[in-house]
């Protein structure tokens, strides 16, 4: 059986599967806003979807996994102002910050991290052709607005009636926007275009309808589309992102493409809330990784207290939580101490399996893995585990079994991203150290479908373009076999070659 999780548009816990058979598991998750360091409530929904891609493949799925940098709205700009450097200059520094959180946090590197400022052409056409199709309309102003009842199916994500919508009226930042309502003709309407008023500054892009630019939701639709086609696998984020913001994605997608059904499964994320309230500057109990860093924990316990609850239950965030989780990993490490030592093993030996390939033994820690893959029902695996752990440290277990036992109880500790032996904040990176769009640690080339390193996004040896190029061309001749053997020469070049809607990428291994 696949791994089944809740799925917000049908209420129903359902499999995971490539809607393709054959293709790579498409998952869109939106991404952080950077305009300051994310917080840990952003980092357990950022977790919990590096887990479930984990999980998936680990079952033997493979999975591209898009998620965006928002990295033009509101705030980026008034902060950008507030500190007089350019908004690229300060939204680069955040992005740069984000990474280095992420790789301390074991976050694998999205495939493709599209900038939302990189691609407003790409925007801008998706609103021409919500014009065209008469979904959307201009106010004098020179704004863009998406018509809502020209989509009656709005509302289908949220289950909510037409009639108890609560108005557009907060934007990315959560605040109320009042300023460009100009000419709106029905509160439901939200922005696709926002027309320039000086207090944007410089940041102002052309469009055919004057100076301006994208409302916030636009960029998912128009970057989800683009690398993963107008239906895929997957779309993800927190629970507060369900209305408006994906019903937008939803509405502005579906009407431009004139497909429906934007992602066969949503995923949705709860709160994490602290102490059982809100996070919140003003109560100042929103952490950040450096925070609980400061206070002497390591990512790996914070890693760890944020996947123990379950997804769509609020997690509430303790300090005593923590040193709990810091108690169960030390916990899990010295039965795995025992078990390597039993099976004549190294801490090094246990190593991350080697996921895609057909796994695997799970030992007498397969009900854990069960649990995992019903609802990513992260609690249970962790009973079950360690109900299990005292069973696997018993004598009298054979050498076969030990090796079982330890090859599950890695794989488990693999799909929540939890390193025994290695000091994850080993792997973060410095925040203003010069790098590339995924912080360095894993740049990532995306093609367009006219050529394999058309829009590459980092540099690419010139060997590895070429060799690109021809199994591309091979694949075009449907010489199969040219490809294949091009693709291993790649691979053995120690890079990856992985086929999607959008084009080719390669992903240093
Ligand atoms: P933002 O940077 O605000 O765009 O948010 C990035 C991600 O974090 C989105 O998926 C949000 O839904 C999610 N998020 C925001 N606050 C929380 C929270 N307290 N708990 C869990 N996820 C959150
Ligand atoms: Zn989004």
């Amino acid at each position: 059986m696949a791994i089944c999780v809740h799925d917000t548009l049908s209420r129903t816990v359902k499999p995971l599967a490539p809607r393709e058979p054959g293709t790579p598991y498409r998952m869109y998750c939106c991404g952080p806003t950077v305009y300051g360091p994310a917080h840990i409530g952003n980092f357990r929904t950022f977790i919990l979807q590096d887990v479930l891609r984990r999980a998936l493949q680990m079952d033997g799925v493979e999975v591209l996994h898009v998620r965006n940098i928002t990295d033009v709205d509101d705030k980026t700009i008034r902060r950008s102002q507030e500190e007089g450097v350019s908004l690229g200059e300060f939204t680069q520094k955040w992005t740069r910050k984000f990474h280095a959180d992420c790789a301390a946090l074991n976050l694998l590197p999205p495939h493709i991290e599209p900038s939302a400022v990189e691609h407003i052409p790409l925007q801008v056409d998706m609103i021409k052709n919500l014009m065209e199709r008469g979904h959307a309309y201009r106010t004098p102003d020179g704004s863009v607005y998406f018509k809502v009842r020209s989509f009656p199916e709005y509302g289908k994500l949220s289950h909510l009636e037409p009639e108890s919508l609560r108005t557009q009226d907060t934007n990315s930042a959560g605040d109320l926007h009042t300023a460009d309502e100009y000419g709106r003709e029905h509160a439901h309407d939200f922005a696709l275009w926002k027309a320039r008023k000086p207090e944007d500054g410089r940041n102002f892009w052309p469009s055919p309808w004057g100076e301006g630019r994208p409302g916030w939701h636009i960029e998912c639709s128009a970057m989800s589309t683009h690398y993963l086609g107008g239906t895929f696998d997957l779309h993800g984020g927190g629970v507060d992102l369900c209305f408006p913001h994906h019903e937008n994605e939803i509405a502005q997608a579906e009407c431009s493409t004139g497909e429906r059904g934007l992602a066969a499964h949503w995923f949705h994320c709860a709160h994490l809330m602290v102490d059982g309230v809100k996070m919140s500057k003003s109560l100042g109990n929103l952490y950040t990784l450096d925070d609980l860093r400061a206070k002497g924990a390591s990512p790996a316990a914070l890693r760890y207290a944020l996947v123990a609850g379950h997804y769509r239950s609020q997690l509430n965030f303790t300090l005593k939580g923590l040193s709990d989780a810091t108690s169960a990993i030390a916990k899990i490490q010295k039965a795995a101490r025992k078990l390597l030592a039993r099976a004549g093993l190294e801490p090094a030996d246990f190593a991350p399996p080697e996921v895609l390939e057909t796994v695997t033994t799970w030992g007498i820690f397969q009900k854990a893995w069960d649990c995992l893959r019903n609802d990513l029902n992260i609690p249970s695996m962790l009973g079950q585990l360690f109900a299990a752990l005292p069973r696997a440290t018993m004598p009298g277990r054979t050498l076969e079994e030990v090796r079982a036992d330890l090859s599950g109880l890695g794989n488990l500790l693999y799909v929540l991203g939890i390193k025994l032996f290695e000091e994850s904040a080993k792997n973060a990176k410095d925040p203003d150290a010069a790098d590339g769009v995924n912080g360095g640690a894993n740049p990532v080339i995306v093609a367009g479908n006219d050529g394999v390193a058309a829009a590459a996004q980092t540099d690419v040896p010139e060997a590895i373009r070429e060799l690109a190029e021809r199994r591309k061309k091979a694949k075009e001749a449907r010489d199969y076999a040219t490809a294949d053997a091009l693709r291993a020469q790649l691979e053995g070049l120690g890079w990856k070659l992985t086929d999607s809607k959008a084009g080719h990428i390669l992903t240093p291994l």
